[in-house]
């Protein structure tokens, strides 16, 4: 059995060191080895002890961390794959429940599901693992071993449009010309999330616009400039965003005052996505006032969590695509790579960060 480094923690207890793990890959289909992991809030989280929902596998007093990934098949015994193939394993495991079924352990109904590097099952940051094949997405396009770490993240983004999809339907959302191009989409938060959700956003046609209580440092500022998205300091211009509203919210920060407060100029027959959670988020108010707004005018406000392997090979498409049309522009989200050595990274965010990387090769 080989020893292998591996980047853990002891959920939800937390902390986080380097160490060196046995692992059995004498029996395999794909053997698969990091080239970048990506570092995220829930990553922190954990490390700070504050998402008490992640537990180590059974029998196991470690937990190995990652579920944002871009990996490098070692070797393959499935036709599917081949030695070299880039890939992005699926982060969710099916329970029992129907939505598991049916590949859509995103919507598990009864919580039996596993989440790689978070719930009972140990993650990707670590120096070789198996996998099956029916939980790997391939990455044809070679130049993506860099910004393919995103497609994680943007998978959620995907799934979130999706809910958004279902639950507009329930009024005429579109405008009169039959397109979005007049409907304003909001993104609270300007980290990783926000990034893309505001991509993907003006992809589909809608205005769009992140917002944050304080400006933006200029490495930040270019690369949103850089890409043409738009930003706002609501403390600063507080009648932005949207002087005619907005139509679909989308929030990743968690934070319930913010949310509340925006959620007042939420349009009839609008939509809020609720995407961020911060267990440490001062607590908000709901009032009746704002019960009466949400219902008079029809708005939803739906949760959404994580997403199914369709959405990887959606993310993968955009990934492409955006990769061709920006390159090193769209490469520069990429702010900071690290060795598996320096797991200061998991204790705080790093200045100038969008998305932070460990290299593993
Ligand atoms: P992140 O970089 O921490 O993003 C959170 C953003 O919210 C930051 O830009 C933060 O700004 C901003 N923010 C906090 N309070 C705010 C306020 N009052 N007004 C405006 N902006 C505010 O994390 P991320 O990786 O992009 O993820 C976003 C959130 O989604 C996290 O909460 C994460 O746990 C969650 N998440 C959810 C899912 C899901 O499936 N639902 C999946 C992945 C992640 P500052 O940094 O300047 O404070």
């Amino acid at each position: 059995m080989p020893s292998i480094k591996a980047i853990v923690t002891n959920a939800p207890d937390g902390g986080v060191s380097v160490k060196t793990i046995n692992t059995d890959i004498s029996s395999y289909k794909v053997l698969i080895s990091p080239i970048y992991t990506g570092v995220c809030g829930t990553d922190r989280g954990i490390v700070s002890s504050s998402l008490k929902f992640a537990y180590n596998p059974e029998g196991s007093d470690y937990l190995v961390l990652g579920h944002e990934s871009i990996c490098e098949v070692v070797d393959s015994k499935v036709p599917e794959f081949k030695a070299g193939d880039l890939v992005v394993p699926v982060v969710r495991r099916p329970g029992d429940c129907v939505n598991c079924k049916i590949g859509r352990q995103d919507n598990c109904s009864d919580g039996k599901k596993h989440e790689a590097g978070i719930t009972g099952m140990h993650g990707f940051m670590q120096e070789i693992f198996t996998e099956d094949p029916e939980f790997l997405v391939k990455v044809e396009d070679k130049t993506l071993k860099e910004v393919g770490v995103l497609t994680e993240p943007l998978k959620n983004v995907l799934k979130a449009f999706e809910v958004f999809e279902t639950v507009s339907k329930r009024a005429v959302f579109h405008g009169e010309d039959s397109t979005v191009l007049d409907k304003n989409v909001v993104v609270i938060g300007t980290g990783c999330e926000a990034f893309l959700y505001t991509m993907m956003a003006r992809e589909l046609g809608f205005r769009s616009m992140m917002i944050n209580r304080h400006p933006l440092s200029h490495k930040i500022e270019k690369i949103f400039d850089d890409l043409g998205l738009r930003f706002v300091n609501y403390a600063e211009d507080p009648d932005e965003p949207f002087s005619s509203g907005i139509d679909l919210l989308i929030d990743t920060s968690g934070d319930p005052t913010t949310v509340f407060n925006f959620l007042r100029k939420v349009n009839y027959n609008g939509v809020v996505i609720l995407f961020g959670t911060n267990g440490r988020a001062p607590d908000g108010s709901f009032t009746g006032a704002d019960i009466d707004y949400v219902v008079e005018r029809n708005i939803t406000i739906a949760g959404s969590v994580d997403a199914a392997k369709k959405h990887y090979l959606q993310a993968i498409e955009y990934l492409t695509k955006w990769h061709c049309s920006y390159g090193e522009k769209l490469e520069n989200v990429i702010t900071a790579k690290f060795p598996p050595e320096n797991t200061a990274i998991f204790t705080s965010k790093q200045k100038d960060e969008l998305k932070s990387v460990i290299e593993w090769k």
